[in-house]
């Protein structure tokens, strides 16, 4: 699974001013269920999972949690088992009925259903010792993937090629894939991140990772926060993929889209600005928007 590349940049046919170029890098594209990021930050922790002789692979997750989705997938796909923590206790009875906790199931993910109280420990030594005693011999990935494993898989998403954009724009949750990002572009290379969540303690979970500083956070468009989005934000998102042909999706990249093409309007961009925008898949997250119609 994971030696397949078949990503490439597609230039964003968009009237834009003052010469500025979009070209997107399709990461969408390197898996149909184990998709764009999420596949990078994998990569290297299955591996060592494997690598160490672990027998299952845990990880941390909402309901609808892309990491969640792919996880359980390459898990299927890769034959080794997967356990989710899942944030809400209440979801025990009801998670049939969303789309991706049903198709984790189908997946083989086995599922520990948590408190929002309890998960927020996810990152706590005591915590993880007792989820390490409940699930044998089990290889833990926390929240997100993000972790010196993910960054090492984030940071295979830029090619040499990439090195002549000047911008290089990503949606941020966790960090990890910005960190990638970071440490595999040049110097006079700017990368900015669109977090999807409110907060600015982000910049410290990336400077564990980052090894330069060329590199920005633009807080403007998470709309709310996490998984919160407007009509405006999707009428956009079905713009951009009738003049393109390119769906980002409503959690993060559509975010992003918005964020970049907004700074465009404002001038925010030098003149002959070669923007590379990064779409980092995550497309069946519209089945949360879809639920919520
Ligand atoms: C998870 C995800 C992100 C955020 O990645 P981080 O490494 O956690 O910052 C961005 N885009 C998509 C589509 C995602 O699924």
């Amino acid at each position: 699974m994971f030696e397949q590349e078949n990503v490439f940049n597609q230039e964003m046919k968009l009237d834009l001013p003052n010469h500025i170029s979009i070209h997107v890098k399709r990461e969408d594209l390197l898996h149909p269920e184990v998709s764009g990021n999420k596949f990078r930050k994998l990569k290297y922790n299955i591996a060592k999972a494997k690598a160490l002789g672990c027998t299952q692979v845990l990880t941390f997750g909402g309901a609808y949690s892309n990491h969640i989705a792919a996880t359980a997938a390459a898990g299927r796909i890769l034959r080794i088992p997967t356990v989710g923590v899942i944030r809400g206790e209440e979801l025990i009875h009801v998670y049939k009925q969303n789309p991706t906790l049903a198709k984790a199931e189908q997946d083989g993910m086995q599922f520990k259903f948590v408190t929002r109280t309890a998960y927020r420990e996810k990152s706590n030594a005591e915590f993880l010792a007792t989820l390490q005693q409940e699930f044998d011999n089990a290889y833990i990935v926390p929240e997100g993937g993000t972790n010196d494993e993910a960054v090492l898989g984030t940071m295979e998403i830029l090619k040499e090629y990439d090195k002549r954009f000047t911008h290089i724009c990503v949606a941020v949750g966790t960090g990890g894939t910005i960190a990638g990002i970071i440490n595999s572009s040049t110097v006079d290379q700017t990368i900015l991140g669109f977090p999807a969540l409110k907060g600015s303690f982000l910049s410290d979970d990336i400077d564990k990772f980052a090894i330069k500083s060329n590199w920005k956070l633009i807080h403007d468009y998470h709309f709310g926060g996490y998984a919160k989005y407007n009509d405006e934000l999707i009428s956009l998102i079905q713009k951009i993929e009738v003049e393109t042909g390119i769906l980002f999706d409503p959690i993060y990249t559509g975010k992003m889209m918005y964020g970049v093409l907004d700074l465009i309007s404002k001038g925010y961009f030098p003149a002959e600005s070669k923007i590379l925008v990064i779409h980092t898949g995550g497309l069946q997250g519209w089945n949360d928007v879809i639920l919520k119609k």
